[in-house]
């Protein structure tokens, strides 16, 4: 269970609620493109305005270090919010300072305000007290709505909750829901699938997942290390070496768990447009790099999968930006769709994939946080949600 309060266990009603969203989405030439992280926001902004709260958000955008930089402007984003919406989204040039005090305190029930890009003031990622204090003073009560930023501790995301009531949002809840209680307490079998890039950005992922997952099926490029681990030549695959160590210890603690592809795709080289065979796996030709898993790799993954109570999948099979290399990341995606199963995936890379598989519908849970997600599946706690009110805490007295 969810042990943050949300903002359905408070009272919101006509009160100014500072929001923090993760409004961090690709703008091109002033315009907004995938705006799938704003539509995740609506069910608690829609939550909100019925409730008449007056709605202050904040977010970050990109990374202008502390800079007033133009690209970096979240107003595109206030233009479209407003069309979503149909409402007219106000637009602070500053998050904090004299400029959003006015504009937060002009703001009447039910209007909303965007503030300017958090990230334009150096205290928001150093979390300065005087800038959380700053942020507060615009509102009542403080949400946080933004998972993709909770596993950072900035002013926005930690420091602002001290110095207000604070409680979760629904998109917050409901990430938590799936990468945190579902994965702690799973239906069984429960069965990890992890690819991607390295072994080195997900040892921590590897080690939690292995402790907990009935099997971990393993694809992408993380693979490559295990088979070098194994003694195999991989030819010009992706490896580290560095991590060669890590990967035998992983093989030894996994033994009966751990189960890697049987076959691979190769390429003769990093193209599109490349040479390509499928191959069991063995010894790889010089020359030559795995770019995927097999077909034999994905008939005795989808065996397992269709079996599955609970999925997690974080890291795509192969490398999915080429059409030819992506058929193992679509095989195994037909097959947790075709499943019964909780499926929950998280990574940045791994949902594009998914989208792109045309598949994205029939997940149970897509997380919109990557970072984020990765750190709870390796079991971490989110600084932006350990600052929220706990259920059964006796709640901070309102700022007067
Ligand atoms: P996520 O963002 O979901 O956590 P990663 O960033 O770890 O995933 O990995 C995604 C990347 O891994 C993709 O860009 C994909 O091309 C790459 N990848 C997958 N398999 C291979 C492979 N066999 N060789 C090289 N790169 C690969
Ligand atoms: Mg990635």
């Amino acid at each position: 269970m969810f042990s943050k309060k949300t903002i359905t266990d408070i009272d919101v009603h006509g009160k100014k609620v500072l929001v923090r969203v993760d409004f961090n989405v690709p703008i091109k030439d002033g315009l907004v493109g995938d705006d799938t992280r704003i539509r995740a926001s609506l069910p608690t902004l829609d939550y909100l305005l019925k409730q008449e709260a007056s709605l202050i958000l904040a977010s970050h955008l990109g990374r202008p270090k502390g800079e007033v930089k133009p690209e970096f402007s979240l107003r595109p984003v206030a233009q479209h919010l407003g069309n979503i919406l149909k409402k007219p989204v106000i637009f602070a040039e500053d998050c904090v300072g004299s400029i959003a005090e006015g504009y937060a305190s002009r703001l009447k029930p039910g209007e909303i305000l965007l503030l300017e890009n958090t990230r334009f003031h150096i205290g928001e990622t150093k979390n300065d007290p005087e800038m959380a204090k700053q942020l507060a003073a615009l509102a009542d009560i403080y949400v946080n709505d933004a998972f993709g930023s909770a596993h950072r501790a900035h002013a926005s995301t930690e420091g602002v909750a001290h110095y207000l009531p604070s409680v979760a949002g629904f998109l917050m809840e409901k990430e938590i829901h799936y990468l945190g209680s579902a994965i702690a307490n799973p239906q069984r079998p429960f069965i990890a699938i992890l690819g991607g890039a390295k072994i080195s950005d997900k040892i921590g992922v590897i080690h939690y997942l292995l402790g907990k997952a009935d099997q971990v099926l393993i694809g992408g490029g993380m693979a490559n290390t295990f088979f070098k681990a194994q003694g195999y030549p991989i030819g010009d695959s992706l490896v580290e070496d560095e991590a060669l160590d890590t990967a035998i210890k992983l093989l030894q603690e996994g033994t009966s768990r751990l189960r890697l592809p049987v076959d691979v795709v190769i390429a003769d080289r990093f193209d599109p447009e490349a040479e390509s065979k499928i191959v069991p796996m063995g010894p790889v030709p010089d020359g030559w790099r795995i770019m995927d898993i097999g077909s034999e790799t994905v008939a005795s993954y989808r065996k397992v999968i269709l079996g599955a109570a609970t999925i997690v999948w974080n890291g795509p099979m192969g490398v999915f930006e080429f059409p030819r290399f992506a058929e193992g990341t679509y095989g195994v995606a037909q097959a947790v769709t075709d499943s019964e199963s909780t499926s929950i995936v998280g990574g940045g890379d791994s949902a594009a994939a998914l989208v792109q598989s045309g598949l994205s519908e029939r997940v149970t849970h897509i997380s919109t946080g990557g970072g984020a997600s990765l750190e709870m599946l390796e079991g971490l706690p989110l600084p932006g949600v350990i600052a929220l009110e706990d259920k059964d805490q006796e709640a901070i007295p309102e700022r007067k």
